[in-house]
C-alpha cells in the first residue's frame, strides 16, 4: 500500500531544529524542541558507547534513570530486569510504549549496539521529554503512559520477565518499535497481524557407543541419524505448513578428531522460524518425534532441549489501523509490509497478554543491516523515532 508515498515531501513539522519549538500548532501538540533533541543525542551516544549483553545492562539502566530523574519528573521503578517511567493521569486508560537495551558480542570478542537498541532506549526518552512538558504545561492527554526500557531482548527472555509490569500498572494497549535498515529513514512499517515470526532454538543431545573404528559395527555412531534428521528437514519445512517455515542448521558434531574411534555422542543444534506459532510447534513435534522413534530402533539415548524461544508477533488490527490513522493525520510517511520479517522480537510474550502494536521504523536504505559488523543505529532516525512515540502519545 503505497497511496501515501507522496506524503513523504510533507515533513515539515519535524525538521527544523533552530527554533525553540519544532513548530508551535496547537493541534498537533507536539513538544520536541531543539534541547529535547541535543539530550537525547548525549544520551544516545552514552548509551552508544557503554553496550553491555543482555541480561546485564546495569551501568545503561543507570544512565536511563541519571537523565530521566536529571530532566523529568516523571516516577522511575527499576528491577533487575527492566526500568519504567509513569506518568499519571487519574481514571485514565493506560498505554505502554516499551524499547529494548541490550547489546551484542562483536566477531572479536567485544560488545557493539548491533541491534540499535540504544537508539531504541534513547528515542523512548523523547516521549518522557513530551510527557513531562504536557505535564509542566497541564495539558490532559487522556491517558496514563508506561514507558518501558526491557533488558535482554536478544534472548527472547526480557520481555517475559517484564511482562508483570502490564498487569501491576493495569496496561490495556502496548506499543514497540524496530529500526529496519532497507527502508527509507524514518518510514513507519505496518502490518496487521503476523509482523515477525516465531523462533527457537533446538539442541538434540544424542549418546550411542563409541567403538575402535574398525569395527564401527560393534559400536552406535549417531551421525547416521544426525544426517537423516538433516536430510529430511527441506520436505518438513513444507509439510502442511501455513506460512514460511525454516530450520537453519547451527551446529553439527559428532566424536572427536580421533581417527582410531567411530564416535558414540552426537549433537545436533538448530534455529526452527515460523510465521506461525503452530507451524513452529509441528516442525518441533516432527523432528522429536523422528528423532525419538530412530534413536530407539538403534539403541541411542536422545536428549532434546529447548533455548532462545520467541513467539511469533502478532499484532491488533484494530489499533494498526489506529497507528495508521495517526500516520495519515500527521504526516509522517508509512507502509505497510508485504510480508511479516524472519527475524523474531520477544514483544510477542506482551502480546499473549495485552492488546499491542509492534512496528517497524525505516533506518535507511543505505544502512547496514541489523546484527552486522558495520551497522550503526542511526543519529538522524533519534527524532523520527521520537516523533511517532509522541504522535502515539498524543493521538
Ligand atoms: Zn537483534
Ligand atoms: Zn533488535
Amino acid at each position: 500500500m503505497y497511496d501515501t508515498m507522496n506524503l513523504r515531501n510533507m515533513e515539515i513539522h519535524y525538521n527544523i531544529v533552530d527554533s525553540n519549538l519544532f513548530q508551535s500548532n496547537e493541534a498537533d501538540g507536539f513538544y520536541m524542541n531543539s534541547r529535547d533533541l541535543e539530550l537525547t543525542k548525549e544520551l544516545w551516544q552514552k548509551l552508544h558507547d557503554t553496550p553491555e549483553l543482555s541480561g546485564q545492562e546495569t551501568k545503561t539502566k543507570a544512565i536511563l534513570k541519571e537523565y530521566l530523574t536529571n530532566y523529568t519528573t516523571l516516577s522511575v521503578v527499576e528491577t533487575l530486569d527492566y526500568l519504567y517511567a509513569v506518568y499519571e493521569e487519574k481514571d485514565q486508560p493506560t498505554i505502554c510504549l516499551r524499547a529494548d537495551m541490550d547489546a551484542l558480542p562483536d566477531g572479536a570478542g567485544g560488545v557493539f549496539h548491533g541491534c540499535g537498541h540504544d537508539g531504541h532506549s534513547a528515542a523512548l526518552f523523547l516521549g518522557a521529554l513530551c510527557l513531562e512538558r504536557c505535564r509542566q504545561e497541564g495539558r490532559k492527554i487522556g491517558k496514563r503512559v508506561i514507558l518501558l526500557w526491557q533488558q535482554a531482548e536478544e534472548t527472547g527472555e526480557g520481555a517475559k520477565r517484564a511482562c508483570p509490569v502490564l498487569e501491576r500498572e493495569s496496561v490495556s494497549e502496548i506499543y514497540g518499535c524496530h529500526n529496519i535498515p532497507g527502508y527509507p529513514l524514518g518510514e513507519v512499517l505496518l502490518r496487521k497481524q503476523v509482523f515477525a515470526c516465531a523462533s527457537k532454538g533446538l539442541i538434540l543431545d544424542l549418546h550411542g557407543k563409541q567403538s575402535h573404528a574398525a569395527y564401527p559395527e560393534q559400536g552406535i555412531n549417531p551421525g547416521y541419524l544426525i544426517a537423516g534428521i538433516v536430510n529430511k528437514l527441506p520436505l518438513w519445512c513444507k509439510d502442511h505448513k501455513k506460512g514460511l517455515t525454516m530450520a537453519s542448521i547451527i551446529e553439527i558434531k559428532v566424536g572427536s578428531e580421533n581417527f582410531g574411534i567411530s564416535a558414540g555422542d552426537g549433537r545436533l543444534c538448530l534455529t526452527l522460524r515460523a510465521h506461525y506459532q503452530k507451524d513452529l510447534e509441528a516442525l518441533t513435534e516432527t523432528i522429536s518425534a523422528y528423532a525419538g522413534q530412530q534413536a530407539e530402533a538403534s539403541g541411542i539415548t536422545v536428549e532434546v532441549s529447548e533455548t532462545d524461544a520467541f513467539p511469533d508477533t502478532v499484532n491488533d488490527t484494530e489499533l494498526t489501523e489506529k497507528l495508521e490513522q495517526s500516520c495519515i493525520e500527521h504526516a509522517l510517511p508509512y507502509t505497510y509490509l508485504p510480508k511479516p520479517m524472519r527475524w523474531s522480537e520477544d514483544f510477542g510474550w506482551y502480546q499473549k497478554k495485552c492488546r499491542g502494536v509492534f512496528f517497524g521504523i525505516g533506518a535507511g536504505e543505505e544502512t547496514p543491516g541489523l546484527h552486522t559488523e558495520s551497522y550503526c543505529y542511526p543519529e538522524a532516525l533519534l527524532e523520527k523515532a521520537g516523533t511517532i512515540w509522541d504522535t502515539i502519545i498524543m493521538h
